[in-house]
């Protein structure tokens, strides 16, 4: 928060959820009296209760309010026409872009079930009838999968998802003939939670995702940081029972701990690598970390699963366009040392290319993440 200018470093984004209304219905009735603005900075100048939206440009159906807009009261909101989730937590399935492929999907990590729901929405389309695409939602904590389902069914997307519950994806059979026409893969894993920044009013399904690098008043840090650090414990909880015990007992954010975590987080990857029809895998996390990032990233595709399948990264011009616009990029000085560092670097994508390809959000940016 910005105390000087009183501005906030982001918006409280609203995503259309187009399974259930679309963007001309909302603007035609919800947003019907509300001003439009070209200019995000105006939407985060405003006061709580003012009605102006900016419209996004590199994710569909997704909008901004004010900070503190208090969405609770708007019908829309309550019936799940639209959706609080954040930019960030929108670029995955955005990138996964369903309709570019034409089978099934995966999300091998699905609860609560932010990014399943978009997925969904993006899966579905007049044009097609319904049941040609499927999503398969993979969660392996029994509670967490109840709030799954409970999100699938609020956002209408029961006919579109099977929700596959207390499964852990890495037991999932890839050569199972009810998974052999996925192409798409959307893999969020469990990490170390070190991009969030919490809002105590967030309702209970809103995951923020958003990178917490920029000055937070002091008041604010402290408590906004021990709440990030209960999130991070729980998701170290969430890692499996091999990693636990080193993730206990390593202090916060240790070496040793990102390395239990990203040697996690590469299993599922190499594992969603093995689902013979698969064609594009989005790997996203809510961490700052490179390790967890673009070392995971690089890690796959030096594995001989990624090379004797011909598994590549999908360079930055073949993105969706709005991703393509998007500017914040891998850490290219960072992936330059990890693939000096690892052997068999020959005949993969440069440093510059992995970099490129990936995508990091930063807090408080001119784009609004
Ligand atoms: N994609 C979700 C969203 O946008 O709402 C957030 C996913 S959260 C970061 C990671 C989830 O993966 C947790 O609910 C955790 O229980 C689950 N998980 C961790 N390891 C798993 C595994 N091996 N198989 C299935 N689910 C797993």
């Amino acid at each position: 928060y910005d105390q000087e200018n009183e501005i906030y470093p982001h918006p409280r984004w609203v995503r259309i959820n187009t399974l259930k209304t679309s963007w001309d219905k909302q603007l035609k009735s919800t947003f019907a009296d509300f001003e439009e603005t070209n200019v995000l900075e105006n939407v985060l100048k405003a006061s709580k209760n003012q009605r102006i939206f900016h419209v996004d440009a590199n994710v569909e159906n997704l909008i901004a309010l004010p900070p503190l807009y208090d969405t609770s009261k708007m019908d829309a909101y309550r019936k799940s026409l639209l959706i609080l989730q954040d930019k960030a937590s929108c670029f995955p399935a955005t990138l996964l872009d369903p309709m570019a492929h034409d089978g099934d999907m995966i999300d091998a990590c699905a609860a609560p079930g932010n990014k399943t729901t978009h997925l969904a929405a993006l899966s579905s389309s007049k044009d097609m009838p319904s049941g040609q695409k499927h999503i398969f939602a993979f969660e392996r904590d029994t509670k967490r999968a109840e709030t799954l389902r409970k999100m699938v069914a609020q956002a209408g997307a029961n006919e579109l998802v099977t929700i596959l519950g207390s499964t852990d994806f890495l037991q999932v059979v890839p050569t199972d003939d009810q998974y052999s026409r996925t192409t798409g893969i959307l893999l969020d894993p469990s990490c170390s939670g070190s991009g969030i920044v919490g809002r105590d009013e967030e309702p209970a399904f809103h995951v923020p995702t958003i990178p917490a690098q920029s000055a937070i008043q002091p008041g604010h840090k402290s408590k906004k940081r021990k709440r990030s650090r209960q999130v991070e414990k729980q998701r170290a909880a969430e890692s499996p029972p091999v990693q636990e015990e080193s993730i206990e007992e390593a202090d916060d954010e240790t070496e040793k701990r990102l390395e239990a975590l990203a040697s996690f987080q590469l299993k599922l990857l190499l594992h969603g690598m093995k689902f013979p029809d698969a064609r594009r895998i989005v790997y996203s996390t809510c961490s700052i970390h490179v390790q967890e990032n673009e070392g995971v990233v690089i890690q796959a595709l030096m594995s001989e699963a990624a090379r004797s399948n011909g598994w590549t990264i999908l360079p930055r011009m073949q993105q969706p366009p709005g991703l393509q616009a998007w500017s914040i990029r891998g850490l290219r000085s960072e992936c330059e040392q990890l693939m000096a560092s690892l052997p068999h670097a020959a005949g993969l994508p440069s440093a510059k290319e992995v970099a490129e390809a990936c995508i990091r959000c930063e807090k408080g940016t001119a784009e609004g993440t």
